[in-house]
């Protein structure tokens, strides 16, 4: 079964994955679990898998070409020699950074079927691993990288601008906003939501996940100054005051990054307008 990738931001992504023991190899379950990182793999455009990844904190990862699995893999850096690569995560889309791993590192780890196995791995393949075994010990590769930059957003398209002054009325009073893209498009965006009634605005969700949020203002205020994920703007916005006091025709400008690629881009904004109006002042963020 193809299973859901986590992405960054995720708490499994970043605690410890424990040891599989012996007796748990062999049940059909963890043998499930191995069946679904391959399937799920196979699925995307890249070369590795780590099972928290996939939701499952156990020390199991994959390289392709050939298929690995490795149990519980333990690696030992062979020389001094480091290579440094641009790398990659089905967990970070749209990323990537610069890296420096060990160029040979010697592998080793139990098989699928229990058996005890060791390598020396080198360039590519050695890369690979070492990325992946970090994700059991709750490292991802941004934390390593000397610098991250959007992956091959430069000749695509910007979507057409859209001034969201109406939306999907949702139950809570709130708005659900669409914006799909028919072509490719990638690189920096911005969307605008334009306010008809003052109120708080006490919740705002943006999708895709990978989506790097860049900036937002409220009619030229900047609220907050440095990059962030997508889904962490609720959060953001709720750290304003419980809430953003709008007042009619007010504009909430984002600015945002995205992976190349088409994007149906969903924006799920609460209103409460029944609350009192908050007291202070819009402030830039730290
Ligand atoms: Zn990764």
């Amino acid at each position: 079964m193809i299973r859901t990738i986590l992405t960054e931001g995720h708490p499994t992504l970043n605690a410890i994955a424990r040891d599989v023991t012996d007796d748990e190899l062999k049940t059909p379950e963890l043998q499930q679990i191995i069946d679904d990182m391959i399937s799920t793999l196979k699925s995307t455009t890249g070369v590795g898998l780590a099972a928290p990844q996939i939701g499952e904190s156990l020390r199991i990862v994959i390289v392709d070409k050939p298929m690995t699995v490795l149990i519980n893999p333990l690696l030992t850096p062979v020389g001094e020699t480091k290579d440094t690569s641009y790398e990659g995560c089905l967990s970070i889309p749209g990323m990537r950074g610069e890296v420096e791993r060990h160029q040979a590192v010697h592998v080793e780890y139990t098989d699928r079927a229990g058996k005890r196995q060791e390598a020396t791995w080198v360039k590519f393949r050695a890369i690979v691993v070492q990325h992946e075994v970090d994700h059991l010990n709750g490292i991802l590769y941004s934390s390593r990288a000397s610098f991250m930059y959007p992956d091959d957003t430069q000749h695509a398209p910007k979507l057409p601008q859209h001034n969201l002054t109406s939306g999907t009325p949702r139950q809570n009073g709130g708005r659900t906003f669409v914006i799909d893209s028919d072509k490719k498009v990638g690189g920096q965006q911005h969307f605008t939501f334009t306010f008809m009634d003052a109120g708080r605005l006490s919740a705002l969700r943006i999708a895709p996940g990978g989506a790097m949020v860049t900036a937002v203002y409220l009619t030229g205020v900047r609220l907050r100054a440095s990059g962030f994920k997508a889904g962490a703007v609720q959060r953001m916005l709720l750290g304003v005051d419980k809430g953003l006091h709008v007042a009619q025709g007010d504009q909430l400008r984002i600015e945002l990054r995205l992976p190349s690629g088409r994007h149906r881009i969903v924006a799920e904004a609460d209103f409460d307008y029944n609350a009192p109006t908050p007291s202070g002042h819009l402030a830039d963020s730290p």
